[in-house]
């Protein structure tokens, strides 16, 4: 997702009690706590590499890893859309069910911004975010504390010099193989059809997941059924694209 830098996102988002912040792992597990000065500059799409897209340091792990039923005050699954942009899907998703806990992983501020000010609306019990690069997850959570991930319209990186960074390449599922419970679901979707074959692709010799479900035209398929359409897939379904859906099983 492509925005301009909104001034004043980042104290915005510092600012709100549904972000939660990094911590050192020996730290204190609770929300509203600043992130460290270092971290807290570039947010400019395009920008070179750089540690700034995350909140904590390179590679710390977080206070809240393993501990997220005390964020959320029960011990409910919980659910991560990676990649959230806006926000419509895991506020509708979380309406939906109270009793699930949703994540939302953003990597910039002025995008994240938009779904914190949904959430500051609406004040939902269930839902959290995080702006961070989705690289660090494992520094997150903790093995087995995720029920479910969402991918929806992952950034494609076209050139296969950085397959890697792909959302569903290899590297990144042995990245959710540690933080997803066993029986727990990838559910992905896109319009673009080179990101899709590829994702197939990577699980061919991917022993710890069962494909589950795979259609290429979503919004025909029974598949959508409660299907909650994302701000891309309405913008790309409007414009004739077809959506594609896999669901995936770690085993
Ligand atoms: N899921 C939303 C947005 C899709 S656009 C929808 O379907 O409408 C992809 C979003 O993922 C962008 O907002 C982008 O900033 C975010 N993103 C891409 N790669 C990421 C990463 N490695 N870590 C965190 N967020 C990422």
């Amino acid at each position: 997702m492509r925005l301009k830098n909104i001034p004043g996102s980042r104290e915005a988002i510092a600012g709100s009690e549904y972000v939660v912040k990094w911590t050192a792992a020996d730290g204190p597990v609770r929300s509203g706590e600043a992130a460290p000065a270092d971290t807290d500059t570039a947010d400019i799409p395009d920008s070179p590499k750089s540690p700034a897209a995350c909140e904590a340091p390179r590679g710390a792990d977080w206070a809240v890893r393993g501990n997220w039923h005390l964020v959320f005050g029960n011990k409910n699954p919980i659910r991560a859309e990676i990649g959230m942009g806006k926000g419509k899907f895991i506020m509708e998703q979380a309406r939906k069910n109270p009793d699930i806990n949703y994540i939302g992983i953003e990597k910039y501020s002025s995008v994240l911004l938009r779904a914190v000010q949904k959430q500051e609306a609406d004040r939902l019990a269930n839902v959290r975010f995080i702006r961070m690069e989705a690289e660090y997850i494992e520094n997150v959570f903790a093995e087995n504390e995720i029920d479910r991930i969402y991918l929806n319209f992952s950034d494609p990186w076209p050139k296969k010099k950085n397959a890697d960074r792909r959302l569903t390449s290899r590297r990144f599922l042995a990245r959710y193989e540690n933080i997803l419970r066993p029986g727990g679901y990838i559910e992905f979707k896109t319009d673009n059809t080179a990101l899709f074959d590829f994702s197939l692709e990577e699980l061919r010799e991917a022993p710890h997941w069962r494909v589950l479900s795979v259609t290429r035209d979503l919004h025909t398929s029974p598949l959508n059924r409660g299907n909650i359409m994302t701000e891309y897939e309405e913008r790309f379904s409007s414009n004739g694209n077809r959506i594609c859906k896999y669901i995936i099983e770690r085993i």
